[in-house]
């Protein structure tokens, strides 16, 4: 398939996509917030972080910091990992009661003694910046305007910016979650590509991948997509996240890589994808781990909570090209 030279992928090319894609996206929503709060309506996103969990803590970590570069009011709750379902549901009940709060979002995962789908159903449907509300999933299902799962709604927004061709493509994707697979194969379907979504109980699995035009990764396994799995030329999203610190299993992925191995002796981990670094070899274009769909989701919340905004108290109609 054919790339635009504006193609943010592969090695040379990620550092244009690091450069163009995320901060178009950012500075899109930094202009609308500036333009928002100037006429007296400050975007405000609420997070919930219960417990310690460290790769939680992170995650929201990069999200605060996000919304400060761009101007959206943040506030962090951190409940004990011992709160009850009970105690967070009046959280968010407050959450939905407060105007200036424009999103909610509760990172997952949950303590198991909480009911994580009660929890993201009491989430009001307008403030539901991470799109998990089942009235949600229903408004992308049938094509109506509604708060779109970021992670997906990033990797559209990455194949647009890169004037990929998506429809009349074959595009698989790997991974049936609510979060990522089935939201990421709904929205390739409504901008009409041909899509299959493949699981753990899929027959044959590489040859239904290598039917792709576009292929994407979310399954959670480092580096199983392998070349035997790809196309030559195809687009490959990578939208896994795993870190690996076993040294044997580094070894299969990174033998030969200074850098990777550098930092693996330092950290004693590294952060690897679902997509084996080989395919990058016959792929047309594949996005990297770390810096290609991690903080483009984090980008994607922002425009979700301006979108939030607008679609709530901004009076306004709010076109949306993709749900
Ligand atoms: P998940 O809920 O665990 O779902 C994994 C999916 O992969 C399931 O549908 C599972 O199939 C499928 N799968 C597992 N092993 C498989 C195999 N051997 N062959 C075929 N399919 C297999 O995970 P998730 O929440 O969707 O996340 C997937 C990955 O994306 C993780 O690495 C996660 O960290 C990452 N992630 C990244 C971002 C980001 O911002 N970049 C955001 C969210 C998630 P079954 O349904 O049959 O079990």
């Amino acid at each position: 398939m054919q790339l635009s030279d504006s193609s943010p992928f592969g090695d040379r090319e990620s550092q244009r996509f690091r450069g163009i894609n995320l901060q178009e996206i950012r500075a899109e929503a930094a202009a609308a917030v500036q333009s928002m709060s100037a006429a007296g309506i400050r975007p405000g996103l609420a997070v919930v972080l219960v417990g310690n969990n460290p790769a939680s803590e992170i995650y929201v970590r990069g999200k605060v910091k996000s919304c400060e570069e761009v101007g959206i009011y943040s506030e962090q709750h951190t409940p004990p990992a011992t709160i009850t379902t009970d105690e967070l549901l009046a959280l968010v009940a407050d959450l939905n009661r407060r105007d200036e709060i424009d999103g909610i979002l509760v990172q997952l995962p949950l303590p198991p003694q909480v009911d994580s789908k009660k929890i993201l159903l009491a989430v009001d449907p307008a403030k539901d910046v991470d799109g998990f509300h089942p009235m949600n999933v229903g408004y992308l299902s049938t094509q109506r305007p509604g708060l779109v799962p970021c992670t997906p709604a990033g990797v559209m927004e990455m194949l647009e910016r890169s004037r990929i061709k998506v429809a009349g493509q074959e595009a698989v994707v790997v991974g049936r979650s609510d979060i990522v697979g089935k939201p990421m194969a709904m929205l390739l379907l409504n901008a009409n590509a041909t899509v299959t979504v493949c699981h753990s109980k899929t027959r044959d699995l590489p040859a239904v991948c290598r039917r792709a035009d576009i292929l994407v990764a979310a399954i959670g396994r480092a580096g199983m997509i392998t070349r035997d799995f790809v196309r030559p030329g195809a687009t490959v999203i990578d939208v896994g996240m795993n870190r690996v610190t076993d040294a044997v299993e580094f070894a299969t992925l990174f033998a030969g890589n200074a850098k990777r191995e550098e930092t693996f002796r330092a950290k004693g981990s590294t952060l690897v994808g679902d997509v084996h670094p080989e395919v990058a070899e016959i792929a047309g274009a594949v996005t990297p781990v770390p810096g290609g769909v991690g903080p483009l989701t984090i980008a994607m919340l922002m425009s979700n909570t301006v979108k939030a905004v607008k679609m709530r108290r901004g009076n306004q109609v709010v076109e949306l090209s993709r749900t």
